[in-house]
């Protein structure tokens, strides 16, 4: 650590526990919360960060990079391992480039959906991002995470193209075409010559990306917008059935969300507005509540994006297509011009963060995140089979089925009051119940806590889990001392694998 103070300055090595909480998991359920990293140390710079990284490795000093820490529902800032030290690059916060001709950016971690933004808008720059319903992280930490949004470019870590990478040993290294020191196609051609490596780095401990380029949706000249309803709880399978083709032929571009009522309630109250009583709000209560806010059990959210003719034939395909089994879409029109609220362009905000609100007290929330055939039936089972659960334990169900090319991530949002032991304890109960039961019908996860990263490891059993030997042969190669984010994604260097 005083090597880290040396390199970086005193005022930059934070050791205090009151300046170390803020790199604690805010929302996390445990009492004896087994994720305290130690310190947090945050680099001015990339060299900074070398000569950091290369004291950790003299020392084997664990560490945990962050880009901004917002990685709320799963663990935020906090490492998986008690005592890493994190590596905060939120200082890393350039916009190295915007390229409007070839829409994308370079940014470094450290830059978030606002800056970008902000950055967009005050040079009139006619590119569109896509941003998460709680948009207060890095623009890169989330796509590294593939966090996704609700528009076109929604998918985040699709939109990489080429990224700079520090390796544990401190070595800088550029993937695609970033591989020839003069390249001039980094961020717009994804695949070079020989292997890929952009995914290797994404949701894994393998390296330390100081750069990435991300594709930015050229701005359209119109946009159409129809919300659905769905009113009630079984009308999840029409709506699936119904929507995925639109997605599948390229009708609709985004990924195309269908969240229940509980959920969008959470946004705007606590749940104490409709309800006092304890365990899961009954029914009846839920059908006041949905009355009041004009909501359906399910509701789903559609926009058309590009030339207005071309959009106006879509929707009217759409609605044909639909007519025979869900009400038909009312469009709302938007055009250059007109109050961007109304767009469907991603604009961010921090509002879905009031869903922890939902139980009163001091609220969080776990994302448990399943990944699905997008087909009607087996989401509908798979609905039933989480609400049960969650119901067992006094929780009310949340939970949002994403429709992408070809499969589902199905968010399911836990929301607890923290305050409330029993309830904490009934969250760790339901839990590893529900990644046993997807996992008993070939559902693996998209992403999960920091928590139940060793446990989603253990659903990803074929061949006898060659996947984690795989993992480990990488980890090993590349980070012999074991020193980045040991048990991130489940894989341990091999100086901690007997203890995992
Ligand atoms: P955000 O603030 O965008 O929500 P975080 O900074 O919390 O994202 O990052 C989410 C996770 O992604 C981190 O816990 C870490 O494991 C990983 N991560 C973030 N940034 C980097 C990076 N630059 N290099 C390697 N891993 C990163």
């Amino acid at each position: 650590m005083t090597r880290c103070e040396s390199v970086v300055g005193r005022d930059r090595v934070f050791r205090e526990p009151a300046d170390v909480v803020g790199y604690h998991d805010a929302f996390s359920v445990l009492s004896d919360d087994p994720h305290i990293p130690s310190a947090a140390v945050a680099p001015a710079d990339i060299d900074e960060l070398q000569a950091v990284v290369i004291a950790a490795n003299e020392h084997k000093i664990p560490l945990w990079p962050i880009s901004k820490g917002q990685n709320l529902g799963y663990g935020g800032a906090a490492p998986v391992l008690k005592g890493a030290v994190i590596i905060d690059l939120s200082r890393l916060n350039r916009i190295l480039e915007v390229n409007e001709k070839y829409a994308y950016c370079e940014i470094e971690p450290g830059v978030g959906f606002f800056e970008l933004h902000r950055y967009l808008e005050d040079n009139d720059i006619d590119l569109w991002m896509s941003v998460p319903g709680y948009a207060m992280g890095s623009v890169m930490g989330n796509a590294l995470e593939r966090g996704a949004g609700a528009q076109p470019y929604g998918d985040h870590a699709a939109q990489i193209c080429g990224m700079e990478v520090m390796l544990a040993n401190g070595e800088i290294v550029r993937t695609g075409t970033g591989a020839m020191s003069n390249s001039t196609t980094w961020h717009t051609e994804k695949f070079g010559f020989g292997p890929s490596w952009d995914g290797m780095f994404c949701q894994s401990n393998f390296g330390i990306v100081t750069k990435v380029g991300l594709w930015l949706m050229p701005a359209p000249e119109a946009t159409m917008s129809a919300v659905l309803s769905f009113s009630e709880e079984k009308d999840l399978a029409t709506a699936i059935d119904s929507l995925y083709p639109l997605k599948r032929q390229g009708l609709i571009e985004h990924n195309i969300a269908v969240l229940s009522y509980v959920g969008l309630a959470s946004y705007t109250a606590p749940r104490s507005r409709w309800y006092r009583g304890e365990g899961v709000m009954p029914e009846e209560i839920g059908a006041k509540l949905r009355a009041e806010l004009g909501l359906g059990w399910w509701t789903s959210f559609l926009t058309l994006y590009g030339y207005a003719d071309v959009i106006e034939a879509q929707a009217k395909k759409i609605t044909e297509l639909l007519q025979d089994s869900i009400a038909p879409p009312t469009f709302n029109r938007w055009k250059k011009g007109d109050p961007m609220e109304f767009s469907g362009a991603g604009i961010p905000s921090a509002r879905d963060i009031q869903m922890i609100n939902w139980r009163g007290g001091r609220g969080g929330h776990l994302g448990f995140s399943p990944l699905l055939p997008a087909d009607g039936r087996l989401a509908y089972e798979q609905y039933q089979r989480a609400r049960d659960s969650f119901h067992e334990v006094g929780l009310d169900y949340y939970g949002a089925f994403a429709i992408r090319d070809r499969s589902i991530i199905n968010i399911n949002e836990i929301l607890y009051n923290r305050d409330d032991r029993a309830m904490c304890e009934g969250v760790q109960q339901l839990f590893p119940r529900l990644i046993k039961e997807a996992a008993a019908h070939g559902y693996s996860e998209y992403r999960t806590h920091i928590d139940y990263m060793d446990a989603v490891v253990d659903t990803l059993d074929h061949n006898q889990h060659a996947m984690a030997r795989l993992n480990h042969a990488v980890k090993d190669t590349l980070d012999p001392q074991g020193i980045l984010a040991p048990g991130k994604q489940g894989i341990w260097p091999a100086r901690y694998r007997h203890k995992s």
